[in-house]
């Protein structure tokens, strides 16, 4: 039931997720599937450089405290229809970053203006507002990402989905970097959108493209 290694991975990327100021005090959340097929999730309401791995706690598919003595993150809906409606995803990370948030604020959603989104499937998409913790965020945020890695949630953030907890916290850093380039761009012209086929094309690159191993963040 128990997996140290996922709890060891909850703490040192939550430790990242704050020393990249991807998000700050006790914002945003993470999580990843265990050996067994559980749920690790950080705990709720702590300052990321004071998690321990004594402090994550492991969940079941349906939500029920396997082990730990923390409340879970206030998320945990999130997390779980997120796994449940993408079951190739390991890793959930979310995040309140700058950026995002500003657009989160704006409704805007991020279209194909920058190579980068490729990664992302050419767009990060806007869920409607419900609020935190709730289970319309859940249904909203699942509704809305479809099968791309990111989505912003209106007035509140971002959540990014991974194959693990590298490769979810690449995407939300990834989210946040093309937030900033795209406001900024916002405010000084129009961006000029790559075309469906020069998409495609990125993305039959990008499927061959990178690694994700921790040494090499
Ligand atoms: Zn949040």
């Amino acid at each position: 039931m128990d997996d140290p290694e996922a709890r060891d991975q909850i703490v040192r990327y939550g430790r990242k997720l704050f020393e990249s100021g991807l998000t700050r005090g006790t914002g945003g959340n993470l999580s990843c599937r265990t050996e067994g097929g559980l749920v690790a999730i950080s705990p709720s309401g702590m300052a990321y450089e004071r998690i321990t791995t004594d402090d994550v706690v492991i969940l079941s598919q349906a939500g029920e405290i396997l082990w730990g003595r923390k409340k879970p993150s206030s998320e945990v809906p999130l997390h779980l229809e997120l796994y449940r409606h993408m079951p190739e995803t390991g890793a959930v990370v979310h995040t309140h970053s700058l950026y995002i948030s500003v657009l989160a604020c704006l409704g805007w959603e991020i279209p194909p203006f920058h190579y980068l989104m490729a990664s992302f499937g050419g767009r990060i998409p806007v869920a409607p507002y419900a609020s935190f913790g709730s289970k319309e965020l859940a249904l909203s945020a699942v509704q809305s990402i479809g099968n791309g890695k990111a989505v912003i949630l209106a007035n509140h953030g971002l959540v990014a989905v991974g194959k693990d907890l590298c490769d979810a916290f690449y995407a939300a850093e990834t989210a946040e970097f093309l937030a900033e380039i795209y406001y900024k761009a916002k405010c000084a012209g129009e961006p000029r959108c790559l075309d469906a086929s020069e998409m495609k094309e990125l993305m039959r690159l990008f499927r061959d493209y990178g690694q994700c191993e921790e040494e090499n963040q």
